[in-house]
């Protein structure tokens, strides 16, 4: 997947429609989808400025699904439906092929949790989450 990150307004818009319009939020168990029609008016056009937002910066972007709330990390997420092929080589692989996402809004900002550094707060060596001991901010060394 490609990304080109999102601003810090369309980063605080995600956000904020999120929390304002709650209906747009769904925690489906696999492939369960938002009833689009029992949407409002205005919970619609929302939904359209998010995907809007998704559209610029998700390679291969072809449809919103919804807002789920937050994760295990606390971070609230998007589900939508992209080409997985879209960075492939085309000559190699012409066929397209749609199909689910998911990316946490923080991602979308701050580019792959996997490439995400800390600091860690007792050596203050940059590392990756991979190497955090849990829930707190020291490298395995540090523990
Ligand atoms: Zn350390």
């Amino acid at each position: 997947m490609t990304i080109t990150l999102i601003t810090q307004e369309e980063y605080d818009t995600l956000l904020s429609i999120q929390k304002e319009f709650p209906a747009l939020t769904f925690q489906n168990k696999g492939y369960e989808y938002l009833k689009m029609s029992e949407l409002t008016e205005i919970e619609l056009e929302k939904f359209k400025e998010a995907e809007a937002i998704l559209e610029k910066c998700i390679l291969g972007f072809n449809k919103f699904n919804h807002f789920r709330g937050e994760n295990k990390n606390g971070n609230i997420e998007v589900r939508f439906q992209y080409n997985w092929t879209a960075d492939d080589d085309y000559s190699k692989n012409p066929l397209p092929f749609t199909g689910v996402g998911y990316l946490e809004v923080e991602e979308l900002f701050r580019g792959f949790r996997e490439n995400w550094k800390f600091n860690c707060e007792e050596c203050g060596k940059e590392v990756s989450e991979k190497e955090l001991k849990e829930k707190t901010i020291q490298c395995f060394k540090c523990m």
